[in-house]
């Protein structure tokens, strides 16, 4: 018979915890039963991919559905270990994946996982101690403009060499960019090209962002 690896862990995890148990004195044969019964019923586990980065690790994610098939509600997600990528790990990201997503209950529409996460953009004011709910044109045009005040208020255009002679160097010092792993080879490109074009030199990454 072949068994799968996720069928393998499900086995020896819950052949320790009976043994653990069981070792103390206790027949624990009909709670088993009820605990295994229960951590099957009604739900499904969906292999997917973590959207996150590009490392594209194997994730399973457990809903609990209806008779039907219908989907009720999202019990637990974490690493597959049946994906050769990841062996059933997840780094911080992708583990804290079940509160960072939205899900939405189907019928009434309301957020029911972590219902805090922001949504939408929000701005506080210099001096203000309130956030305030902005659309994403508005946020964008102030981002650009805040962008070109920075940048034409600290653009150094020459620089003197220890020689005496002025040398181009058309830069800002007072921006930085800071990318992350959800951005794609392209995406890369063209951001840095826009800071290069900016004269921003001083750029990062940092892939759990
Ligand atoms: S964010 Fe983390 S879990 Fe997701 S693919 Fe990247 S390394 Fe894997």
């Amino acid at each position: 018979m072949k068994v799968t690896r996720r069928q393998f862990l499900k086995v020896t995890g819950a052949t320790a915890a009976a043994m653990a148990v069981t070792d103390l004195g206790f027949d624990m044969s009909a709670t088993a039963s009820a605990v295994k019964e229960l951590r099957i019923k009604n739900v499904t586990p969906t292999p997917t991919i973590c959207p996150y980065c590009a490392s594209g690790c194997g994730l399973v994610i457990y809903a609990q559905r209806d008779s039907a098939g219908k989907f009720e509600k999202l019990l637990s997600v974490h690493g597959d270990p049946d994906n050769p990528i990841n062996q059933g790990c997840a780094c911080s990201k992708g583990a804290a994946m079940f509160n960072l997503r939205e899900i939405y209950d189907p019928e009434t529409g309301e957020q029911v996982i972590n219902p805090k996460r922001v949504q939408k953009p929000m701005y506080r004011a210099p001096g203000s101690d309130k956030w305030v709910e902005k659309d994403w044109n508005w946020m964008l045009d102030r981002i650009a403009e805040k962008i070109k005040e920075t940048r034409d208020g600290s653009f150094i255009h020459q620089e003197k060499l220890e020689d005496g002679n002025n040398i181009i160097v058309n830069r800002t010092e007072k921006i930085a960019s800071i990318g992350g792993s959800g951005l794609d080879n392209e995406e890369c490109y063209l951001l840095s090209k826009m800071m290069r074009s900016l004269g921003v030199v001083y750029l990062e990454t940092q892939a759990r962002i």
